[in-house]
């Protein structure tokens, strides 16, 4: 690369950097083109490109989530493809490929890809209901009450206030009914009732997520979304019934809700 200033070829340094990013000091090692007579640095796409990874990577190191080479390192011990992952992870190849190359995955997500990529298979935990956390399925059993209640309960700036009690019954009853719930979803005991555990994290996810990439709901499964729908027609009804219930109730502000609690459910 020629300076712009017309002093000829720049020449290709390494440089330490800190910047401050959400809080943190990030340091990091950047490569810039350096005009040896000006000083006026440059990069071409390439080298932004990498300089872009070289600092998310530190900031994901200074606040311990995976870095792009930790991601397909991780992939790659289980012999898997970018799609292998976007699918285990409920979410779309190309978020995969943005968290390989430098975008900075929530901390929600990061938990999820902990877990796939550790091999932590959480299907007969407590507080997963026996099946692994499904975005997608959470979607779909979302579209699936907005089709009953004739109204939409995922809406654009929704904090699933009143959706997450929706799922909370539906996965609660399921367990019960079945022995494991619909979604994989843990639930935490917030003062305006149950709420999904991470919500403010995954309710961006949840809303990205394709409902066509879930497994499709069983009848039995629908049956109950149906009577959960029938017994709560309004917001309100099952903001009171979800406040009611001894699973709720026993739970100190905070705590997780474990799914053999669905015994205890007696609202539906
Ligand atoms: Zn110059």
């Amino acid at each position: 690369m020629d300076c712009p200033n017309e002093h000829g070829r720049m020449e290709l340094k390494s440089m330490a950097r800190e910047l401050p990013f959400r809080g943190k000091r990030v340091k990091f090692r950047a490569r810039h083109y350096v005009c040896p007579v000006c000083g006026i640095e440059a990069d071409d796409l390439d080298l932004g490109a990498a300089n872009q990874k070289a600092f998310s990577d530190a900031y994901r190191r200074t606040v311990r989530l995976l870095t792009g080479e930790q991601i397909i390192e991780g992939r790659k011990k289980l012999n898997w493809t970018q799609e292998d992952l976007a699918r285990a992870a409920n979410v779309g190849i190309a978020s995969v490929k943005r968290w390989e190359t430098g975008q900075i995955q929530t901390k929600a997500m990061d938990d999820i890809l902990r877990r796939i990529l550790g091999g932590k298979e959480a299907s007969h935990d407590a507080y997963t209901g026996n099946r692994p956390l499904s975005l997608a399925r959470i979607k779909l059993v979302l579209g699936k009450f907005s089709a009953f209640l004739e109204r939409n309960l995922l809406r654009p700036t929704d904090k699933m206030l009143y959706a997450a009690k929706y799922l909370w019954y539906a996965d609660m009853v399921a367990f019960r009914e079945t022995g494991q719930g619909m979604t994989g979803a843990t639930y935490a005991a917030l003062p305006h009732g149950p709420q999904l555990n991470n919500y403010a994290d995954l309710v961006v996810l949840i809303r990205e997520a394709e409902e066509g990439q879930a497994e499709p709901l069983t009848e039995h499964e629908e049956r109950i979304l149906a009577r959960i729908a029938k017994a709560f027609p309004s917001n309100q009804s099952i903001y009171r019934a979800a406040h009611k219930e001894q699973a709720y109730t026993s739970r100190a502000n905070g705590e997780l809700i474990p799914y053999t609690d669905a015994d205890r459910i007696k609202a539906v």
